[in-house]
C-alpha cells in the first residue's frame, strides 16, 4: 500500500513471521554481525544474535521508578518490550576503548596505535527514541571541531532495522520530546510488529537503498490497505498510554533562571552520585583517558572510558573539583542535557527514553525534577524592573 504522509509517499511492505528469519540470514550472508534484544540474567540485553528464536519471544519487560522487571508477555510476540538498560551506544562508542599499547624495546617504548576497524554490525530492534540518541551522538561525534573518527567509521558500517513500539513502560516520554513512538527517519528498514487472532506478520518501511536491496533478498509483499492501517492503529494506542511527559516550553530559559531552586537542594539530598543515570543515558558521551602499565613495567597501554558528570574527578583541575557539591553535579548533569545541549547541539540532549529513571537505585525522576521547577518558577517572582536589568 501508498502511504500519503505530509506530502510525502511511502509504499508499506509485508514480512510474514514464518519469512522473517530470511532477514537475519540476508544481514548475515552480505557480511553483518548481527545484534539485536535478548533475554540475559533477565534483562534483555543487545548482543549478537543468529535467528529470530534468539529474540525476547514471549518476554515483556516493565520499568517504573527505581525498578525494571523482564515477565511472560503474549506468548508468540517478539518485540513487546521496550528497552533494557543497554543503549546502542556500547557499540558505536564502547564504554572502553583502547586508544595505543607501548612496549620497552632496546632500552625504549615502541608505540603500537590501535587500528579501530570498524565491524559491519545490523542492528535489529532499534526504537525510535533510540534512533533519535543516535542521531544526537552523530552531531556530537561526526559535527562541529571534535569529531571523532572512530565513531565515525563505526557508524558508516551499521545497517539499522527499527522497530515501532507496540507498547510504552511508565517511564518511556518520547511522545513529548517528539522522539517517538514512532520511527520516523534514521533506519534502512522499520517494522511494525502485528499479530492478531489470524496473522502475525511484520508492516515493512523503507528507509534507505541499502535497506530496499536487503528487502528484495527477503519474502516479502506490498502491505494490504487493513494491514498499513494496523500500524497507524499501533502507533496511536502506543502514544495514548505513553507512561509520562515533559513539557520542554521555553524549558532552556526555564533552567538556566532557576540555578538557584531550593529544588537542587532536595534532589542532591536524594541523590547518591552513582553516576547510574549517565551510564545508562544513550546521548551522554563524557569520557576520561587513563594510562595503565604492567606490573614489570614493560607494557603499558592508554584507554578511553566513559565517565560521568557525576564524579568529583570528572571536574577536577588544578587541586580540585568544579563541581564539588552534589547538588551542583546533578544540576550540571540535567541543565546540559534539557537545556544547554540545545546551546551546543541544537536539540535537547535528552530523548525520553526513561532509562535514568528505571535505573536510577533511589527512583530520581527527570521529568519531576523539571516540572517541580516550573511549578515554582523562581524568574517570574524576579520583580519587574530587576528582570528588566538581567536582560
Ligand atoms: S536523560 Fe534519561 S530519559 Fe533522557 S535520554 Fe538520557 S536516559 Fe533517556
Ligand atoms: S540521579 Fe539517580 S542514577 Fe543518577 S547519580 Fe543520582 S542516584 Fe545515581
Amino acid at each position: 500500500m501508498v502511504k500519503k504522509a505530509k506530502g510525502k509517499t511511502t509504499t508499506l511492505y509485508v514480512i510474514d513471521r514464518p519469512d522473517l528469519q530470511r532477514l537475519f540470514d540476508v544481514l548475515i550472508e552480505r557480511g553483518y554481525d548481527v545484534i539485536g534484544p535478548t533475554v540475559r540474567d533477565q534483562v534483555i540485553v543487545y548482543d549478537s544474535i543468529n535467528s529470530v528464536a534468539d529474540l525476547p519471544v514471549g518476554k515483556t519487560d516493565r520499568s517504573e521508578r527505581g525498578l525494571y522487571r523482564v515477565g511472560e508477555g503474549e506468548p508468540q510476540k517478539l518485540f513487546n518490550y521496550n528497552l533494557g538498560p543497554q543503549s546502542w551506544k556500547k557499540y558505536l562508542f564502547p564504554p572502553t576503548l583502547r586508544m595505543w599499547q607501548a612496549r620497552r624495546e632496546n632500552g625504549g617504548f615502541v608505540i603500537e596505535p590501535e587500528a579501530h576497524e570498524p565491524r559491519r554490525l545490523a542492528f535489529i530492534g532499534v526504537r525510535a527514541c533510540e534512533l533519535s540518541a543516535m542521531a544526537v551522538q552523530d552531531r556530537v561525534f561526526m559535527g562541529g571541531n571534535y569529531a571523532d573518527p572512530i565513531y565515525e567509521r563505526q557508524r558508516e558500517n551499521v545497517f539499522i532495522v527499527a522497530v515501532n513500539c507496540g507498547k510504552t513502560n511508565a517511564t518511556c516520554f518520547c511522545a513529548s520530546m517528539n522522539t517517538g513512538p514512532k520511527a520516523t527517519s534514521g533506519f534502512d528498514l522499520a517494522l511494525t510488529e502485528v499479530l492478531d487472532t489470524e496473522q502475525h506478520y511484520f508492516v515493512v518501511e523503507v528507509g534507505s537503498d541499502a535497506g530496499e536491496a536487503v528487502l528484495e533478498a527477503v519474502p516479502h509483499r506490498p502491505a494490504a490497505e487493513a494491514e498499513a492501517t494496523a500500524t497507524e492503529r499501533i502507533i496511536a494506542e502506543t502514544t495514548a498510554h505513553m507512561g509520562r511527559s515533559l513539557d520542554t516550553t521555553d524549558i532552556k530559559t526555564l533552567l538556566t533562571d532557576n540555578y538557584d531552586h531550593p529544588r537542587w537542594d532536595q534532589v542532591a539530598s536524594r541523590c547518591l552520585m552513582c553516576g547510574n543515570c549517565t551510564q545508562v543515558c544513550p546521548t551522554c558521551f563524557c569520557t576520561t583517558v587513563e594510562d595503565v602499565t604492567d606490573l614489570s613495567g614493560n607494557t603499558a597501554e592508554r584507554r578511553r572510558l566513559w565517565d560521568s558528570c557525576f564524579s568529583m574527578e570528572f571536574s577536577y583541575i588544578v587541586g580540585g573539583s568544579v563541581r564539588a557539591s552534589g547538588k551542583s553535579r546533578y544540576r550540571q548533569w540535567m541543565v546540559h542535557k534539557l537545556a544547554t545541549w540545545i546551546d551546543q547541539f541544537g536539540t535537547s540532549g535528552c530523548v525520553g527514553c526513561g532509562r535514568c529513571i528505571a535505573w536510577c537505585p533511589v527512583g530520581i525522576d527527570i521529568t519531576e525534577e523539571a516540572s517541580a521547577i516550573r511549578a515554582q518558577n523562581l524568574a517570574e517572582k524576579v520583580p519587574p524592573i530587576e528582570k528588566k536589568r538581567k536582560k
